[in-house]
């Protein structure tokens, strides 16, 4: 749909947008609320100060906590009315406001970290044993002081800080170069239209059913990268050796040791995920078995791994059967999550169509003390139903987890956040597997299933087996990351990934030049770690493994009040053993027959 066909903000039927009355009932009311957050600010510098009494630790912690409660909430607000249209002059207004705003918060409260550091041990525990109402934040606290043998003197914390910008320069220039400078040729599609090669339009390029039209993007790509690859090898190298140096100033094993410490995950949840992977690669190599002969193809190249296994199936859903639809699929999970999930669609706590301005894609987002609002861009098709379940399951999380726990305790880490969405995800494909009979619609969701899994669990495996290779290279023994080292790494890793049936395209080599994940410090592998064990608590549930509904449940009430690992231990899921991966490839194996199976028969 083109921008002039798409109505006007206030052209919007009402009851498809959200009501953020419930927050605010006015704009004036938000005024007020700002102004009252930043009255709070010369208060907040006040309590920096040595602590002496555990009264006055728990009255800091409160005076602070209570501070970010009321800043998310005007945060939400202003953020969620620039969304809905970005174009509001007024609400772009309040939005930076809002940002400076929270920086200046985050400024003030910094000092607390630090000081509770300062403490001594033996005291901070004497207080702990004896206050009840410190105790009420000992998790809290012991997230603060599980840094404790890794902060340096605070002179020397402060030359670090300082140089902050000059550790994130590789990134930036990467970003800079990636988005802005690297100029792309144009290509031309079945159509005969011309596009500007970008990003986006690649991976729809590669979408495409005209095979010339894949390679020619695909080729074109990897030219323009390739021309740039010694400057990327630069800032890849300069970023891997920034994180490898501040680990081991900061007395860690290794830069994964680093990334993986703040939340407290155990380096055999890495180790294991890319063990299990690497044992259960032959499944991606049927998988692209099966691809190369649906396709009729005598070589699978690594452009033909995206176009669609099966044409569009003849499934549509308006916005109004996709919630009947996503009610039935999740009913499994229970009277109480059922209430939730009619609270979000009955109440209008879902902003629904596409309008004049407003933000792409989609999020569930809120505060503690505002309603989980989802914002959606919505089409009557089959993805925008995956997509309506998955953001339920965020918003119903962050309910469960708010009426559960308090403030302090009321938000949940990255690692846990995107099981709540994909177990739920997982729940409407075996839900629609079990309700559709027709053969070529049974097949397309298998495969939806498969390819989902395939770009989650076993590429964002590959690239962290790609990223920690990187990093153990350059600490182990100063191994210069050139474009020809990290590129000849790749190719090996990628061969072994996809296996026989696949070419190995030499321009492949190169597809580390392009990852901006590769800039985030050890952040892809919860992605795999997510899926998997959202695949496994999903089966659990539908096959009615006796406890799995309530351990799952008690997960989605947690929030952040202990580490991730035990709350997904809690949930049923250890992740730092290999049984869930296990089971999840057991999800895979069993789908993959299905569709083997199937399209047997359809062929
Ligand atoms: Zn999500």
């Amino acid at each position: 749909m083109s921008t002039q066909q798409l109505p006007t903000r206030d052209a919007v039927p009402e009851k498809l947008t959200w009501d953020l009355t419930t927050i605010f009932k006015n704009d004036a009311a938000f005024e007020v609320a700002f102004k009252k957050v930043k009255t709070q600010l010369p208060t907040l510098k006040t309590l920096d100060r040595p602590f002496e009494s555990a009264d006055q630790l728990v009255a800091t912690i409160k005076q602070i906590l209570a501070t970010f409660r009321q800043l998310e909430i005007i945060y939400v607000y202003a953020s969620m009315k620039n969304d809905q249209d970005t174009a509001n002059t007024t609400y772009q207004g309040y939005q930076a406001q809002v940002d400076s705003l929270a920086a200046e918060v985050s400024a003030a409260a910094a000092f607390l970290d630090p000081a509770i550091l300062a403490i001594p041990i033996v005291q901070l525990t004497t207080w702990l044993s004896e206050s009840p109402a410190l105790a009420k934040y000992s998790h809290f606290i012991q997230t603060i002081t599980d840094s404790r043998d890794h902060i340096l003197s605070g002179q020397e914390e402060a030359l670090l800080a300082a140089a902050g910008d000059i550790f994130s320069a590789a990134s930036q220039t990467f970003s800079v170069l990636d988005n802005s400078d690297l100029q792309f040729p144009e290509v031309t599609d079945e159509n005969g239209q011309t596009f500007q090669l970008s990003d986006g339009v690649y991976s729809q390029l590669l979408q495409s059913a005209n095979r010339s039209v894949r390679q020619a993007a695909f080729e074109a790509l990897y030219k323009t990268y390739g021309q740039f690859k010694n400057t990327f090898a630069t800032t890849l190298a300069t970023e891997i050796k920034g994180h490898n140096y501040l680990a081991q100033v900061h007395h860690y094993d290794s830069a994964r040791q680093a990334a993986l410490a703040p939340k407290a995950i155990p380096e055999a949840v890495y180790t294991t995920l890319v063990d299990q992977v690497n044992q259960h690669l032959p499944l991606l190599h049927r998988y692209t078995e099966l691809r190369k002969k649906q396709l009729n193809l005598s070589e699978l190249h690594m452009f033909d791994l995206y176009t669609p296994l099966l044409g569009k199936p003849a499934l549509t859903y308006t916005y109004e059967q996709a919630q009947a639809t996503a009610k039935e699929a999740l009913s499994i999970l229970g009277p109480d999550y059922a209430k939730q999930v009619a609270h979000i669609f009955d109440d209008r706590l879902i902003d629904v169509c596409e309008n004049q301005g407003k933000r792409s894609g989609a999020y569930s987002g809120g505060a503690y003390d505002t309603n989980p609002f989802i914002l959606l861009n919505w089409q009557d098709d089959l993805n925008n139903l995956y997509t309506l379940v998955h953001e339920t399951g965020h918003s119903v999380h962050s309910a469960f987890t708010r009426q559960t726990q308090d403030y302090v305790y009321g938000d949940y880490p990255i690692f846990v956040a995107e099981i709540a969405s994909t177990t739920n995800e997982n729940l409407l494909t075996e839900y629609l597997l079990q309700t559709q009979s027709d053969p070529k619609i049974q097949a397309y969701l298998l495969n939806y299933y498969l390819d989902g899994f395939k770009g989650t669990v076993f590429r964002q495996t590959q690239f962290a087996e790609f990223e920690h290779a990187m990093h153990a290279a350059a600490a182990a023994n100063g191994q210069p990351l050139t474009a020809e080292f990290m590129s000849q790494q790749y190719a090996d890793i990628n061969s072994r990934y996809y296996g026989p049936a696949v070419v190995n395209d030499p321009q492949i080599a190169l597809e580390w030049t392009r990852i901006p994940h590769f800039y985030m410090n050890y952040y892809v592998y919860q992605y795999a770690t997510g899926f998997a064990a959202a695949t496994t608590l999903a089966n659990g549930i539908s096959t009615k493994q006796p406890g799995a509904l309530d351990h799952y449940l008690d997960y989605l009430k947690a929030g952040s009040s202990a580490y991730p690992i035990e709350i997904m231990q809690q949930a049923g899921v250890d992740m730092t053993s290999a049984d869930y991966l296990e089971r999840a490839f057991a999800v895979f194996e069993e789908r993959l027959d299905q569709l083997e199976a199937l399209l047997a028969n359809l062929n």
